[in-house]
């Protein structure tokens, strides 16, 4: 971890729910110096996410989480002085509506509420709260110390003013907020990883290939130009006239072949069985503890790399 040079615009953060995604929020608040104060309804959740942060920080930076991080056994309490809350709690309607209301109720009345929701419209959410003006969706890909992409997603009552202040502090601790103009289910990110894993287990499932092959041409092809630039930046790259050019010939052939991709899979245990026979074989010996180091290992490289030799204007 190494610790962000620009000073984060909002320097007192609350975690709220700290799980999975709560626990690695709050080490993309410390990396960027802020004042971290957690809470978790379960207090074993919180043990075990200061178990994690110790066993993922080196010994140096150890000592810059006892310092910036602070638990708290009462919610007011984890809120006092936060100007911007990430709520990381269940992904229940009822619960986070519930989250939602005590956190509107005690949080100070200029502080953000950012959840990091997967699926919910914010509109429902805070449907009814007196401050739904400062609610908003800040859904991270997992784990968001890794992975910086953020999607920003204002409900209807959302201020304009809280939606621009949240883009400027996920930035400012080093993330890279994505605004979705209108709710949609799902949001971009898992549409999109939704439209390929179709794809994915219909090649397998009708007998194509296995499942090494279909994930060798992710791993081996589309995903390395994919690690730099989106699907419109490739297709711009991949005809010396650029995006315009590439879809005016090779337009007709992806109609084509769209019209043709599989359907919507089962998901049935058969198949499930099937696809996890495909991912042993590939992972041989190893655990996947360890394969997920190795993953986080190499992004953080390529993030490196990009920073270092960034895409010429
Ligand atoms: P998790 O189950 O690991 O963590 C949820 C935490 O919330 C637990 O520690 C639980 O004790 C705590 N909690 C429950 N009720 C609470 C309350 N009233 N107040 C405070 N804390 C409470 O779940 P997760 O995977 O970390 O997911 C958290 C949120 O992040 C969900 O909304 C989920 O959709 C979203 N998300 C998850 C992923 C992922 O891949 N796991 C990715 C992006 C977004």
């Amino acid at each position: 971890m190494t610790l962000n040079a620009k000073r984060p615009s909002i320097p007192v953060v609350a975690v709220v729910g700290t799980g999975v995604i709560g626990r690695s929020w709050v080490q993309v608040f410390i990396r960027a110096g802020c004042q971290t104060r957690i809470y978790d309804e379960n207090p074993e959740q919180i043990e075990k996410a200061l178990t994690w942060l110790d066993q993922d920080l080196e010994a140096e930076q150890a000592d810059t989480r006892r310092s910036l991080v602070s638990v708290h056994t009462s919610l007011s309490d984890a809120l006092k002085g936060a100007g911007y809350v990430q709520e990381s709690g269940p992904e229940q309607m009822e619960v986070k509506k519930a989250i939602y209301a005590r956190l509107d109720e005690a949080a100070d009345p200029n502080a953000i509420l950012g959840s990091s929701t997967s699926a919910y419209d914010m509109s429902e959410i805070a449907s009814g709260l007196s401050g739904a003006r400062r609610c908003i969706v800040a859904h991270p890909v997992n784990p968001p110390h890794v992975i910086p992409v953020v999607e920003i997603l204002p409900g209807a009552e959302t201020d304009p003013e809280v939606v621009a202040q949240t883009i400027e502090f996920m930035t400012s601790v080093g993330q890279t907020p994505v605004l979705l103009n209108r709710y949609v289910p799902a949001f971009l990110l898992n549409r999109m990883q939704a439209a390929v894993i179709r794809e994915a287990i219909s090649l397998v499932e009708s007998g194509v290939a296995d499942v090494d092959a279909v994930d060798a041409v992710i791993r081996d092809g589309l995903g390395l130009r994919w690690a730099l630039m989106g699907p419109f930046a490739v297709a711009d790259t991949n005809a010396d006239g650029g995006i315009r050019e590439y879809f005016t010939r090779y337009g007709q052939a992806y109609k084509d072949c769209m019209d043709q991709l599989g359907p919507t899979p089962s998901f049935d245990a058969e198949m499930i069985e099937r696809l996890g026979r495909g991912t042993d074989a590939m992972s041989g010996n190893a655990p996947h503890s360890e394969t997920r180091r190795w993953r986080d290992r190499l992004i953080r490289k390529i993030r490196d790399l990009k920073a270092a030799d960034p895409r010429p204007d």
